[in-house]
C-alpha cells in the first residue's frame, strides 16, 4: 500500500527537522523519515552560530530550557603553541545534538508531523510525483521530497551522485568529557594533519571533536596513541585532554568526510543541509547552514503551492540561485582557511598577521558566517 503525503523529508538531522517544522506550521501534510531513533549522539562540534536564533524563535523554538552554554569568544592556536583570542561578532551557543535533535523531534510529534524510523533506499521521480521506498518495504507517494540525509548516505550512492566516487582523506572523532573549560569559549587548536574544536555544551559537559587526516591516523594502533603522539604536540590540547575525563565509553568516529561540491537540486529533490554541501567544520557554521537551507527550501515550497504561475522548474532554479547566493562564498572561505591552516608554516604566519590585525580576523570570521536570519513570512 502506498502512503500519500504532500511533503516527504528524508533525514531528521537539523535540516530535516527544521524544514518539517516550518512546512507543518504552514499547513502542509509532512512526513519525515529518519533512520535512527532519538536521542542519538552525532559527531559534531556542537557550537551553533546565533544567526539562527530569529528564525528558530519564529518557528516557536527556544532551546533555553535545555541550558546551552553561551559562547562569545574564540581561541585559536597553532601546532607550535602560538595562539590568539578574539570575540565572536555574533556569538553562538553550545548544545549537544543528543538533546537538540531530540527536542526538535518531540516538538514535531506535539505538532502532529508523522515521523517514521526507517531508511529510505529509493527515490524515483515520475509524472510530477515522487515514489519513495524504505528498507521496511514502506512505499510513499509525495508531491515534493526534501533531501536532508546528511553528508554521506547509502542513498547518495543509489541516486548516483558524483561526489560518492571521490575518496576523502578525513575522519572525525568526538566525545563528551568532564573538565575545566570556560563556558563562553570555543577553542580551535591545530595539530599536524587536523584541528580540534573544544567547547561546553549543556550540563557543563565539554565537547572535544577533531578532524584528522586518515592516512596519518591509520598508522597508530588506537585513538589514544594517536592523540598522545599527534594532538599532544599542541600544548593546549595536551593539557585539556590530560586534565579531562571522558564521559562516553568510547569516542564516536566517522570517516569519508567529503568536502566536494554537490548539487543543491538533484533529480528534482531539493537538497538541504549537508546533503547540499558540507562546509569545513573549522568555520563552525554547518548547523546554521543546515537550518538556513531548510528555511529557503520551505519558503519556496510554500510559494510554489500558493502561486499557480510558478513551475517546478522555476522553483528548482530559484532554489539553486538562492542557495548559491547564500552559501557559496562561505564554502569557498572555508576551503581557503582549511588549506591555509593545514600548512604549519603558513599557519604560523597567518596567526601572526591576524594577531596584529584584529579587524582582519573579525572579517575572516564574518566571511564564514551569515547574518541573523530574517523572516519574510
Ligand atoms: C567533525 C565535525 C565537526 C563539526 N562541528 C560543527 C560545529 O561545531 N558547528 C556547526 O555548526 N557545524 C559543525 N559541523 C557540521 C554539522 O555537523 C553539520 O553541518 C550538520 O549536522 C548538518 O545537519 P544535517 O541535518 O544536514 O545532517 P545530519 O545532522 O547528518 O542529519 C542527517 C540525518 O539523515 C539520516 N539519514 C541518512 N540517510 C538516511 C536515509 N537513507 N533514510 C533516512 N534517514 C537517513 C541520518 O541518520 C541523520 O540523522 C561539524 C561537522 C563535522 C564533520
Amino acid at each position: 500500500m502506498q502512503i500519500e503525503t504532500e511533503i516527504l523529508v528524508i533525514g531528521g538531522g537539523l535540516a530535516g527537522l527544521t524544514a518539517a517544522l516550518h512546512l507543518q506550521q504552514s499547513g502542509f501534510h509532512v512526513t519525515l523519515i529518519e533512520k535512527k531513533p532519538y536521542p542519538h549522539h552525532k559527531v559534531c562540534g556542537e557550537y551553533v552560530s546565533n544567526e539562527v536564533l530569529p528564525y528558530l524563535s519564529w518557528l516557536g523554538i527556544s532551546f533555553e530550557s535545555l541550558k546551552p552554554a553561551l559562547i562569545t569568544s574564540l581561541q585559536f592556536s597553532s601546532v607550535s603553541g602560538s595562539f590568539l583570542n578574539a570575540s565572536l561578532p555574533l556569538g553562538g551557543f553550545g548544545l549537544s545534538r543528543y538533546v537538540m535533535d531530540d527536542f526538535l523531534y518531540q516538538e514535531l510529534l506535539k505538532r502532529g508531523v508523522s515521523v517514521l524510523f526507517d531508511t529510505v533506499n529509493q527515490v524515483l521521480y515520475k509524472n510530477d510525483l515522487f515514489y519513495v521506498e524504505t528498507n521496511a518495504n514502506k512505499q510513499f507517494v509525495a508531491s515534493h521530497v526534501l533531501g536532508a540525509f546528511g553528508k554521506r548516505s547509502s542513498l547518495d550512492k543509489t541516486l548516483g551522485r558524483d561526489f560518492m566516487q571521490s575518496k576523502s582523506p578525513y575522519l572525525a572523532v568526538k566525545a563528551h568529557y568532564e573538565g575545566e573549560f570556560p563556558s563562553n569559549l570555543v577553542a580551535l587548536h591545530n595539530f599536524s594533519g587536523g584541528y580540534c574544536g573544544i567547547s561546553k555544551v549543556e550540563d557543563n559537559k565539554l565537547n572535544i571533536c577533531y578532524l584528522a587526516n586518515f592516512n596519518r591516523f591509520k598508522h597508530f594502533k588506537n585513538i589514544e596513541s594517536y592523540q598522545q603522539e599527534v594532538l599532544y604536540k599542541n600544548k593546549f590540547l595536551k593539557t585539556i585532554l590530560e586534565d579531562s575525563r571522558m564521559i562516553f565509553e568510547t569516542p564516536l568516529t566517522i570517516s569519508q568526510i567529503c568536502f566536494e561540491s554537490k548539487e543543491p537540486v538533484f533529480d528534482h529533490i531539493l537538497m538541504i543541509g549537508d546533503t547540499a554541501a558540507l562546509i569545513h567544520p573549522l568555520c563552525g557554521n554547518g548547523m546554521a547552514m543546515a537550518i538556513h537551507s531548510a528555511k529557503i527550501a520551505s519558503e519556496l515550497l510554500i510559494r510554489f503551492s500558493q502561486s499557480k504561475g510558478l513551475s517546478r522548474k522555476v522553483m528548482e532554479k530559484e532554489y539553486t540561485k538562492q542557495w548559491k547566493g547564500l552559501f557559496q562564498r562561505r564554502l569557498f572561505a572555508g576551503k581557503i582557511l582549511s588549506a591555509v591552516f593545514s600548512n604549519p608554516t603558513i599557519q604560523k604566519l597567518a596567526l601572526g598577521t591576524l594577531t596584529k590585525m584584529p579587524g582582519l580576523l573579525s572579517r575572516t570570521i564574518k566571511m564564514t558566517h551569515g547574518k541573523p536570519l530574517s523572516i519574510s513570512q
